[in-house]
């Protein structure tokens, strides 16, 4: 079974997350999304929401599995047993920060990290902006799954 790991903070998800993880799923037999708990980092949706999004948004996808983790990505991997990590690439500096990552999981680990280019009309999307367009009142639902609702 070819298993994958879509490891990432989804706050919230985006319509750039859910190409990477549409296409992914005809790559492997099961993508778990593993949405990262970082007690030091501030978020902008509660961990129930941000999964709740993204179990919406792949509903009608069974090999699309949610989870949450802590620690490294590695170890939640192995526990898993996800093979592979699954990340986008947007541009030449997600490029640089991902490979100082998969150069280093690599060296902890057997795991392959398998990178998919972003979809050309996504990859202007991350979630930050997509925060920046919800705290300023924009349109965020052009950037953004149906699933993505703010209360
Ligand atoms: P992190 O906090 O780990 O960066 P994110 O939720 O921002 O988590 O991103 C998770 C993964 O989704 C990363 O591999 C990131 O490169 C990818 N990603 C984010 N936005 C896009 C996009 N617009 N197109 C393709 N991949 C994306």
């Amino acid at each position: 079974m070819r298993r994958a790991l879509f490891p990432g903070s989804f706050d919230p998800l985006t319509l750039g997350h859910f190409d990477i993880i549409k296409r992914g799923v005809h790559l492997f037999d099961e993508i778990v999304i593993a949405i990262g708990i970082n007690a030091e980092k501030k978020y902008m949706f509660h961990l129930d929401e941000r999964k709740q999004f993204i179990e919406e948004a792949f509903k009608d996808q069974p090999k699309v599995i949610i989870t949450t983790y802590e620690g490294m990505t590695v170890d939640f991997c192995k526990k898993v047993k996800a093979g592979f990590i699954l990340r986008g690439l947007r541009n030449p500096a997600d490029f640089e920060f991902e490979k100082a990552i998969a150069h280093t999981n690599r060296k902890l680990s057997k795991i392959e990290t398998v990178f998919l280019l972003t979809a050309a009309n996504t990859s202007h999307i991350s979630s930050s902006i997509v925060r920046d367009v919800i705290r300023n009142k924009g349109n965020y639902k052009l950037l953004v799954p149906d699933s993505v609702r703010v209360k």
